[in-house]
């Protein structure tokens, strides 16, 4: 066998090769990479013309340079700053959600007070005609210029006044450009300083950089790269002054407007909206790269997504933050703490990429279900702002002028004359959804639109139609819910609780019953360890208070007591179920049958203390869609209940409670 293959490239692809290579060279010229990108490109380039077109490394590397050149490097999209048009699009899009509007305006008020901010400039030279030109340029773009004839004089104007640029010569009488870099970096380090370096003198360019000056330009000075670099720094500083503020972090179930509202503010500034969800991400990688030593290896979602938007200032919503994961693959959620500040977020490295891409003019907005879950320091750096259930009245209402509209258009319903009866609105709210949010709202009224365009085409018809209460049943089927599932009369050993979790509040029933048996708690319905530990300090506190509370003394004696709480596939756990199950256990170790349309939630302790419990407003929201009629929260929620509208209130009676005694004299018959 010969040691050396010849090439078996025909002269075809040896010239289609360096066609490859040409295109790719006047690609790059077009581009204009910034450093350090545009010698990372220079440098695969070179390798690429020594390597040989059919290796796998060949592909690789063209690969790479692609991609890096496909990075919108420069591209932004401008900000649209009407504060009155971002007001009427949030609110045409949206009902209510007042406090996240203003905040969004609030928002975009100082984003618009810093880019109307002025931008001066500091030009210092010892050469009157070379200071008189540079001033002329710049005030022709539009910029305040003051001048100084040396470092000492510009020095002085520094003390007086803040500048967000110096261009400076370097060679200077008194005090050359260096020393007067190195003073200001002390007295102004939020100053950016410009070098202008004659040919002879690159060595003192690049010292000049070391030592934090932002940019250097050789004389004689180009003025398409004079002009660009100054603008840079503009952009660059504005979004600066904004991204310094919190990342805002929207809370609340699902369903209830925040990717929604995210997509508004990106209209309304006139950005491109993105959406990645990150619940399930385990992989570091998924985020950052992987490295190109990889087979396969790609950019993260992050950085692929920028470059398929080809915009590098969009609004990004990082979905469900609160359910990131972590493992042996690395913590993504350190990635994550990495992207969201804006000290390090300028510097964003992607492991595929391997050189810094900015990402501090994005806005990131994150979302989440339950921001309890969230780690301390990424929590310390967002801005949470909390989005509520819904009450019926305001489903109704979102449900007639934003979902239903919506659904019509969408299933080319405009025009056929559709209208939907406030029973009909009502019973979809009613029967069908249970939950905090319009998700399913949405879903149902998507049902009927779409049942709504079959029959219309199958039965020719023309004429106006009305959606009511009947025809809605016919199209839904029979009720999914009924509300009075949680009126049904009173039981022995089982109450009604009140727990929120991340989907908002829910109705929950606590089942207690006692047979013979070796003293045994058996607990079972997926309880988490804070759960069953409440129902341990329930038993606990009966047994010992047996007698205050009319109970047998002995009653756990030779016997089991079970405690269920239905729904067992759901996992369930927190504190604030303790009170439910010591009255399921009370009412029956009394006797005494309990009133299932009276919920409870509250954490109970050993001396049968009431502690507040969270989630009460949700709480309250669940108790009205559900039917219930008096809700009992622990006495220290007073300022809790007291905050939340009447509104929300209306057809459920609240009862405080500081101990079992005065539960139970609500609860059991
Ligand atoms: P989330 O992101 O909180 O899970 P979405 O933003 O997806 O919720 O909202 C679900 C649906 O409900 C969307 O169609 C949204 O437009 C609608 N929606 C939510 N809140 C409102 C509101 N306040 N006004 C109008 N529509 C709303």
């Amino acid at each position: 066998m010969a040691l050396f293959r010849k090439s078996t490239r025909t002269d075809e692809e040896t010239v289609q090769e360096s066609q490859d290579l040409v295109d790719l060279r006047a690609a790059i010229e077009k581009a204009e990479l910034p450093e350090p990108a545009a010698a990372t490109v220079a440098r695969e380039l070179e390798r690429l013309e020594k390597t040989d077109s059919s290796s796998p490394e060949y592909t690789i590397g063209l690969h790479y340079i692609e991609h890096l050149l496909a990075l919108p490097w420069h591209a932004f999209t401008e900000d649209n700053l009407d504060l009155k048009r971002a007001e009427s699009i949030l609110e045409a899009q949206h009902f209510g959600l007042g406090h996240v509007k203003e905040r969004i305006l609030e928002y975009l008020a100082v984003r618009t007070l810093c880019s109307l901010r002025d931008f001066h400039i500091l030009v210092v030279d010892d050469e009157p005609i070379a200071r008189a030109n540079l001033e002329y340029i710049l005030r022709k773009e539009g910029y305040q210029v003051s001048t100084a004839g040396n470092g000492l004089e510009a020095l002085e104007l520094v003390k007086k006044k803040d500048f967000e640029l110096i261009l400076t010569d370097l060679k200077m009488e008194k005090m050359d450009g260096i020393q007067l870099l190195e003073s200001v970096k002390q007295l102004a380090p939020q100053t950016d300083i410009v070098m202008i370096t004659g040919y002879a003198t690159v060595s003192s360019a690049v010292d000049a950089l070391k030592k934090g000056a932002a940019h250097y330009l050789p004389k004689p000075i180009d003025l398409d790269e004079l002009r660009s670099t100054v603008s840079q720094i503009k952009e660059k500083k504005q979004f600066m002054q904004v991204t310094r503020s919190p990342i805002l972090c929207f809370s609340g179930p699902p369903g209830t407007g925040k990717t929604s509202i995210g997509r508004s503010i990106a209209e309304a500034l006139e950005r491109k909206f993105v959406r990645i969800s990150l619940a399930g991400v385990r992989d570091e990688a998924d985020l950052r790269g992987h490295r190109r030593t990889y087979v396969g290896a790609m950019s993260g979602r992050i950085i692929n997504e920028i470059k398929r938007l080809g915009v590098k200032n969009p609004v990004f919503m990082l979905d469900e933050i609160d359910k990131i994961g972590q493992d042996f693959r690395g913590d993504p959620a350190s990635v994550l703490l990495e992207i969201l500040d804006p000290e390090q977020n300028s510097r964003f490295i992607d492991h595929y990429l391997d050189i810094p891409f900015d990402l501090s003019a994005i806005m990131f907005i994150s979302t989440a279900n339950a921001v309890e879950r969230l780690p301390d320091p990424l929590l310390d750096r967002l801005e949470i702002i909390p989005f509520h259930g819904y009450t019926e009245r305001e489903k109704g209402s979102i449900a007639g002028s934003y979902l239903i509209p919506r659904q019509l258009r969408e299933h080319g319903l405009t025009h056929s004359g559709i209208t939907f009866t406030e029973g009909a609105i009502t019973k979809i709210v009613r029967d069908y959804t249970l939950e905090a949010g319009l998700r399913n709202l949405e879903r149902e009224i998507a049902t009927v639109c779409r049942k709504l365009a079959r029959l219309i085409l199958q039965t020719h018809r023309d004429q106006a139609l009305e959606v009511d209460e009947a025809l809605t049943e016919r199209l839904l089927g029979p009720p999914k819910y009924r509300r009075e599932q949680a009126q049904s009369g009173e039981q022995l050993g089982v109450t009604t609780g009140l727990v929120w979790s991340e989907f908002g509040g829910e109705i929950i029933s606590v089942e207690a019953s006692l047979m013979k048996g070796s003293q045994q708690l058996i607990l079972t319905g997926s309880l988490g360890t804070v759960l069953r530990e409440s129902a341990q300090t329930a038993l606990s506190f009966i047994r010992s208070h047996a007698g205050e509370l009319a109970v047998e003394p002995d009653f756990f004696e030779g016997h089991d007591v079970h405690i269920h709480i239905p729904a067992g596939a759901v996992p369930k756990d927190g504190p604030s179920a303790g009170i439910t199950i010591a009255l399921a256990l009370l009412s029956l170790l009394t006797g005494r049958p309990a009133r299932r349309d009276v919920a409870m939630t509250g954490e109970l302790t050993l001396s049968g203390r009431i502690l507040p419990v969270g989630g009460i407003r949700e709480k309250i929201l669940a108790a009205q869609r559900s039917g219930v009629r008096i809700v009992v929260f622990p006495e220290p929620n007073r300022i809790d209940i007291e905050g939340i509208e009447e509104e929300l209130r209306k057809g459920v009676g609240v009862v405080l409670a500081r101990d079992v005694a005065s539960v139970a004299e609500v609860v059991l018959v």
